[in-house]
């Protein structure tokens, strides 16, 4: 039984070979993360054509989001074991090169630091395990007292909860990558450090007209400030929980992730929930009872994905992940009542009544799924904000286009010969449904569709159909 709800994996050492992507597509992974932090695209390139190679075999349509760095700040080298920074001691963090840093002194890359910080100013290392205030700012130097010691290694994250950041939100490489991707075929983009509207449409610019879906990270709190002009500015959201929960206080975040997920319903925009949702499967081939209640909540919030960051990247079990992930989503959508999304006033197209009202007929003849004939996407994705326990089938010839309808919840893209006419449409939607029993001959559907085909029309037509049995299939 195929979930609902989309499954992302970074990629990484522990998923970059062949055998690795196919054993975590099979396992339930329907979307893969290139993560610029760790290379640029010359880099990534290998990995996106060994996605494209094992979907190719496996007759599946698996796109690829490309999640760029933005201004994520870093220590500069540690010592290989770390250094313990102990409480009460000061420590420095200095703009001059540092070959190796230690108990009292790292270096860090970012420019504008002596700048925004001042006396007084918290500033977090390592996740937030280790915190240090400001005491004096003194030339390239800010010295800091330890308020929390930890072991800090190389190249970890710095954050300042509450700073104004001077740095811009796309960086030279983010500049260089977005070039990149405007070239390749990355299906999807998401942007680090969003902090406005601009953001996003600076992004758009730098992808040169090519149009593919832009996602905004939510991990700053200048976000959150601007949420409902974020969310109408992009095509989704991504709650990335590990910045964010640095960022924010910690206990804010669960009911934060609950609020961003409605918000984003009603305007048809995409969710995907991130970071350590299974953190503990790094290491072990088991989750915590706690990850598995978090995965099952935000499948319960309505997300339309969840994502996993280290657990397939660099982590011991990467396939375990992916089926204990797919396993814990099941069983939540099991109690998932379908949702009745109060569309904005702007998104009440016909496309969005069709939706409804797809949803409402499929369910008073027990329809095993309503299909979507060829179209621009949009009548797949607004039926997915219903969240119906049936599956959607998406139809398209395009293989790009199939690609981005397989990150949408519940949705299974059907791949159809250019030009097929309606009942062609049909025919093969109904081998699909039979092909992947999930349904019968004989069995009712709804057909939901853009009449005529091909035309760029609105949603206009609901039809209610009976699956036949010929040996149409989908391609
Ligand atoms: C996060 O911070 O939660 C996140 C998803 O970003 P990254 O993995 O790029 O740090």
């Amino acid at each position: 039984m195929q979930n609902s709800t989309k499954i992302i994996a970074t990629l990484g050492p522990s998923s970059f070979a062949p055998q690795e992507i196919t054993d975590l597509i099979n396992a339930g992974v329907d979307c893969f993360r290139v993560n610029f932090s760790h290379g640029d695209g010359n880099a990534h390139q290998p990995h996106i054509d060994a996605v494209r190679a094992a979907s190719k075999i496996l007759n599946v349509h698996i796109p690829i989001l490309a999640d760029i760095q933005g201004p994520k700040i870093r220590v500069g080298n540690m010592p290989r074991e770390g250094a313990r920074l102990i409480e009460g001691e000061q420590f420095i963090l200095t703009g001059e090169d540092v070959e190796t840093g230690s108990a009292k002194i790292a270096n860090t890359s970012y420019q504008f630091l002596t700048r925004d910080a001042g006396p007084g100013t918290r500033i977090l290392l390592a996740e937030g395990t280790i915190e240090l205030h400001v005491e004096k700012i003194q030339g390239k130097e800010v010295l800091c007292r330890v308020i929390t010691g930890g072991l800090l290694f190389s190249h970890k994250g710095l954050n300042m909860p509450g700073t104004r950041m001077s740095v811009e939100t796309l960086t030279e490489k983010d500049v260089a990558d977005l070039a990149f991707i405007s070239e390749s075929d990355i299906d999807m983009v998401a942007i680090s450090f969003v902090r406005s509207v601009e953001d996003l449409n600076q992004a758009r610019r730098l992808l040169l007209g090519k149009k593919i879906p832009v996602m905004a990270k939510l991990e700053r709190p200048e976000a959150l400030e601007n949420l409902d002009a974020i969310l109408d500015a992009s095509d989704g959201v991504m709650i990335a929980r590990g910045d964010l929960g640095v960022e924010m206080n910690f206990e804010t975040i669960p009911v934060l992730q609950k609020k961003i997920l409605q918000k984003a319903a009603v305007r048809g925009k995409w969710v995907i929930v991130a970071t350590q949702m299974l953190g503990s499967m790094v290491n072990s081939p088991r989750p915590s009872r706690a990850e598995v209640s978090d995965v099952a909540n935000a499948v319960l919030d309505g997300t339309d994905a969840v994502m996993l960051s280290e657990e397939t990247a660099t982590g011991k079990y990467p396939t375990e992940a992916v089926d204990a992930m797919a396993r814990i989503v099941q069983e939540a959508e099991s109690i998932l009542p379908h949702s009745v999304p109060e569309f904005d006033a702007d998104i009440m197209t016909f496309a969005a009544g069709a939706a409804g009202a797809a949803v409402s007929a499929a369910e008073r003849i027990h329809a095993k799924a309503i299909i979507a004939l060829a179209g621009s996407g949009v009548t797949a994705l607004l039926l997915s904000k219903w969240r119906p326990s049936i599956p959607i089938l998406a139809l398209s010839a395009h293989e790009p286009t199939l690609r981005r309808l397989n990150v949408l919840r519940g949705v299974i893209p059907v791949k159809i010969l250019e030009k097929s006419d309606m009942e062609t449409q049909i025919r093969m939607a109904d081998g699909c449904l039979i092909q992947k029993k999930r349904a019968e001959a004989g069995d009712p559907v709804i057909v939901v569709a853009a009449i005529p085909l091909g035309q760029k029309k609105e949603t206009n037509t609901i039809r209610f159909h009976k699956v036949r049995s010929q040996d149409a299939a989908p391609i």
